[in-house]
């Protein structure tokens, strides 16, 4: 029998932010089944995959298992939910166990989500159920694949234990590893215990692990949100271009280091359209797909009058200056679309970024207005650059549109190849997602397999997905996620 792998876990968290920190440890789980493990994550990040799925691997996996010397803990942190501000949330149901130092010298955080109630659990029971852990899982996997910053997901363990919703749900832990997980709503708390001394460190450890180059600043702070906004401009533009919908980006869902993290409510257009709302808590439809630029910029916002007293000693001038800094974050978020959209049609770099733009839109109004899916069209319009223009005609109702708009954009030469590497042909597709769900929670992980294969590599087309390509069918009819 070989040794079990020394897994080292630091508590560098807890050890700089003591405040921001309490220690904890997970809830006990009386019969733990692995339901998914991401072996390549466990080898990117030093992690034996096949003691992970060793008994006393899985308890790792569930925090009821950790290395000596790693002390968990629940981060608290703030945050505004649908634009209310609350003092105090935190890790209800989560845990960070500790960080990994990879072997390229980063340190990621591994973090548990549904492992008990913690002191800030509030009136929720601290557990997670199988399907919403998984769902996570599968989307995660499929933005990295996509190329969007994210959280990963390591594992989903299902806990034998049930938990309550609206009716008796089979409970997971899910194992997660990011860059980091400090949030906008970290920052917001830091500010509100008045601890300058605190706000100051918070600002040095943000810096130091996702935004080095903000130290050498003549301002790190005012730096540190230089490159927040930055990050989080080109983030959500990615998500925009891929037809990604958060659904829930209060200040507390929206980290410094621009990964996409909490997947709750989440799901992707099919049809193109902005007002499209997915979660069944989202009543006013502020966080609408069309509506997730200005909300970023809102939320950064938040994080600007949090950090204000760092800006300058001048609260006047601080304001100034984060004004500033804010008004930068259109201009990115425009470039990063357009560079985005430019790709997905394949156009040369001597087409100027306004004629990308605008004929980027003009597609995206075609495809609202006769109600096309985002992500076929964009990949039969690579077929229409090789010069079959009848599978993307096919999804437009109005042809003399279509072959008027098809006309101008083929007369600046796109590149198919280009195209086919920017659009992507397998997504985490809504109905595909509930399909893997229902049967993961009866005990069936085939169909999740399936899509996980599909997802983890989405623009190259494979035969047998042909199904994992296309839309919903009819009979789906309008999809409503609960978190
Ligand atoms: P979310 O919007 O899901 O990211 O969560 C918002 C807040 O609610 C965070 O403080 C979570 O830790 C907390 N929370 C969500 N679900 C639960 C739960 N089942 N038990 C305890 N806390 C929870
Ligand atoms: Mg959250
Ligand atoms: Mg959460």
């Amino acid at each position: 029998v070989a040794s079990a792998p020394v897994v080292t876990l630091t508590h560098r968290f807890l050890d700089e932010l003591p405040e921001l920190a309490l220690t904890w440890q997970a809830a006990e789980v009386p019969d733990p089944r692995l339901l998914a493990l991401n072996e390549t994550l466990a080898a990117e990040i030093g992690l034996d995959a096949e003691w992970l799925r060793s008994p006393d691997g899985v308890r790792l996996l569930v925090g009821i298992r950790v290395p000596d010397g790693a002390r968990p803990v629940a981060q608290a942190y703030a945050g505004h939910q649908f634009g209310g501000y609350s003092p105090r949330l935190g890790d209800g149901r989560a845990l960070l166990l500790g960080e990994l130092a990879g072997a390229d010298g980063r340190l990621r955080d591994l973090h548990l989500k549904g492992s008990g109630r913690t002191p800030f659990a509030r009136g929720g029971d601290g557990l997670a159920a199988v399907g919403p852990m998984l769902r996570e899982y599968v989307v995660s996997e499929a933005m990295h694949a996509l190329g969007i910053p994210t959280t990963r997901s390591l594992a989903v363990v299902a806990t034998g234990r049930s938990v309550r919703r609206e009716r008796l749900l089979p409970g997971a832990v899910l194992a997660r590893v990011a860059a980091g997980h400090l949030r906008v709503g970290t920052v917001q708390y830091a500010r509100a215990t008045g601890d300058a001394g605190l706000l100051g460190r918070l600002v040095d450890v943000a810096v130091r692990r996702h935004h080095p180059q903000a130290a050498d600043a003549a301002v790190p702070a005012l730096a540190l949100f230089d490159a927040v906004v930055a990050a989080q401009a080109s983030l959500i533009a990615q998500w925009m271009l891929v037809g990604f919908v958060h659904g829930v980006m209060n200040t507390d869902n929206m980290t410094l280091s621009g990964e996409t993290i909490d997947y709750g409510p989440c799901a992707f257009l099919d049809v193109y359209d902005p007002a499209t709302v997915y979660s069944s808590i989202d009543e006013t439809g502020r966080y609408a797909y069309g509506n997730q630029p200005v909300v970023a910029e809102w939320n950064l916002a938040r994080l600007a009058e949090a950090l204000l007293p760092l800006f300058d000693d001048d609260q006047d001038r601080a304001i100034e200056l984060a004004v500033a800094a804010l008004g930068r974050f259109r201009p990115q978020y425009g470039a990063a679309w357009a560079a985005g959209m430019r790709a997905k049609l394949g156009l040369p770099a001597t087409v100027d970024d306004a004629t990308v733009t605008s004929l980027g839109q003009e597609l995206l109004e075609l495809q609202r207005i006769h109600r096309v899916d985002l992500t076929s069209i964009f990949r039969a319009l690579g077929t229409a650059a090789r010069g079959d223009a009848e599978p993307a005609r096919s999804l437009v109702l109005d042809l003399a549109a279509i072959d008027a708009w098809t006309a101008r954009w083929r007369a600046l030469q796109p590149d198919a190849d280009t195209m086919d590497r920017a659009n992507p042909v397998y997504i985490p597709r809504n109905h595909l997602v509930e399909e893997a769900l229902d049967a993961a929670t009866g005990g069936d992980l085939q169909p999740l397999g399936v899509l996980l294969d599909a997802v983890a590599d989405p623009y190259r087309e494979r035969p047998g997905l042909e199904r994992y390509a296309a839309p919903a069918p009819a009979t789906f009819g309008s999809y409503v996620t609960f978190c």
